[in-house]
């Protein structure tokens, strides 16, 4: 009896759920039929010099129509006519692609100790700074650990302004590696042996993992979020205490392990490494991108470039953490890459490594809105044409190495079918790289995703 009765009342409950899906039905095509009968919007932008993010010299004679959010096509000067929703004139300006950050830490904003506190907090603060970053012309990051994956989505659907971004998800770390920021006293325990889950990890920022198994399971569970390529250390770092910078961290299975789940979603793994030794075993594994590196050798950097591997080095947070770092721990591994970083980037340049605008600027949102001096600190090794490349064009390149796993399109160039992430400086960027940085002045139209968000133009 009582059988009967709970199956009549799921019956009644399935009836009702399958007539609101009937009359959810009918009213979808109706929904899809408005949408689609107001075209995207059209823009043309004339009067402008281009830089189309791969070539050294400015494209004269175009002009850039934008289709929705994509790029349609580069005209003749004054072909246009007039079937335009909005004309933008570039006054004489220098069009360029929005820039990319590829290496960046979205919710790291905010000083060390509270990134390991109130996560609401955190990701407040990370809102406001991203808009603050697509203001200074930044339209792509690519996320090098933390969970961003709301703020992501917050940025996609509009609920909140900011650059498009690349999540890596946690940081997956060995016990002890760069990832390993244990609470508590220093005698702690691990997890397995009846400690408690490490800082971080339980907010999704960092995730511990020991041999292949549980590397493999790490990397998949990033991928389960959405993160669009995994990053690993694979060395000791700068900012973490129990591992000095030469140390090699995961075994090549374990490295394998993280390449194999990337992979096998299309995409691929990007390490943090700053000594040759941990460098060469991940490039001989399977990474594909190489974070820092301010330690290498000659033969480490040659490799990159056999594997065509790409690289990401920083420059102004080698400057700005030097305040911070006052501990002997930190101290003397920031002197340490400090000194090492310089050859790296020349043996980079030597054998024609492609390397990214990465800036890895961290805990100090003061400190963050000097992003773009990174670019005039690449003066002393590449010239302003080759700087721009990096923080574009290449930028894009490093993207799309998430293959399958892409969510966007084209980045990074200005053609026909790339998404429309367009700039307008008054001053050349190829003559001076260093312009870039006075975005207030000279920085005059930003572009992102067909979306105008700031026009000084007229
Ligand atoms: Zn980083």
């Amino acid at each position: 009896m009582w059988y009967a009765v709970v199956r009549n009342t799921q019956q009644t409950v399935t009836r009702a759920l399958m007539a609101i899906a009937v009359i959810a039905l009918a009213a979808v095509p109706v929904v899809a039929q408005e949408a689609s009968t107001s075209p995207p919007p059209k823009t043309l932008i004339k009067n402008v010099s281009i830089f189309n993010g791969t070539s050294q010299s400015l494209v004269t004679g175009k002009d850039v129509v934008l289709v929705g959010n994509k790029i349609d096509k580069l005209i003749p000067a004054g072909s246009g006519g007039t079937q335009y929703d909005q004309v933008i004139d570039g006054k004489g300006g220098y069009l360029t692609p929005g820039l990319i950050d590829v290496h960046w830490h979205m919710g790291m904003g905010v000083n060390e100790r509270e990134y390991f506190g109130d996560q609401a907090y955190v990701a407040i603060h990370s809102a406001k700074e991203a808009e603050q970053q697509l203001m200074r012309g930044v339209t792509t990051v690519r996320d090098a650990a933390g969970n961003v994956f709301g703020l992501k989505k917050a940025i996609d659907t509009g609920v909140t302004p900011g650059p498009r971004i690349y999540p890596s998800g946690a940081l997956i770390s060995q016990y002890s590696g760069h990832g390993d920021v244990r609470s508590g006293k220093p005698t702690v325990m691990a997890k397995e042996w009846g400690g408690p889950v490490g800082m971080g990890v339980s907010d999704g920022n960092m995730m511990l993992a020991n041999g292949y198994d549980q590397v493999l399971a790490a990397a998949r569970q990033q991928l389960f979020l959405g993160a669009t390529q995994i990053k690993i250390a694979v060395t000791g770092g700068v900012s973490s205490f129990t591992d000095p910078l030469y140390v090699m961290e995961f075994t090549e299975e374990e490295i394998q392990a993280a390449v194999k789940a990337a992979s096998d979603y299309g995409t691929y793994v990007m390490a943090h490494g700053h000594d040759f030794a941990g460098v060469i075993r991940a490039l001989n594994n399977g990474v594909k991108s190489i974070e820092h590196g301010s330690v290498l050798n000659e033969e480490a950097v040659k490799l990159m470039a056999e594997k065509g591997a790409v690289f990401v080095e920083s420059f102004e947070v080698l400057a700005q953490l030097k305040p911070l770092y006052t501990d002997p721990v930190r101290k003397a591994k920031l002197d340490n890459a400090t000194e090492g970083s310089a050859n790296v980037a020349k043996w980079a340049k030597k054998y024609g490594v492609l390397m990214g605008f990465g800036t890895d600027l961290l805990f100090s949102a003061e400190g963050r809105k000097n992003e773009l001096k990174d670019l005039g600190l690449r003066k002393e090794f590449f010239s302003s044409p080759e700087i721009m490349i990096q923080a574009t064009g290449n930028g894009g390149k490093i993207v799309a190495l998430t293959g399958k796993r892409n969510p966007y399109g084209k980045l990074g160039v200005i053609e026909e079918g790339a998404m429309a992430d367009v700039l307008i400086y008054s001053k050349s960027p190829l003559e001076d790289v260093s312009i870039v940085e006075d975005y207030d002045t000279n920085l005059k139209l930003i572009i992102k995703d067909g979306k105008v968000y700031k026009n000084t133009l007229q």
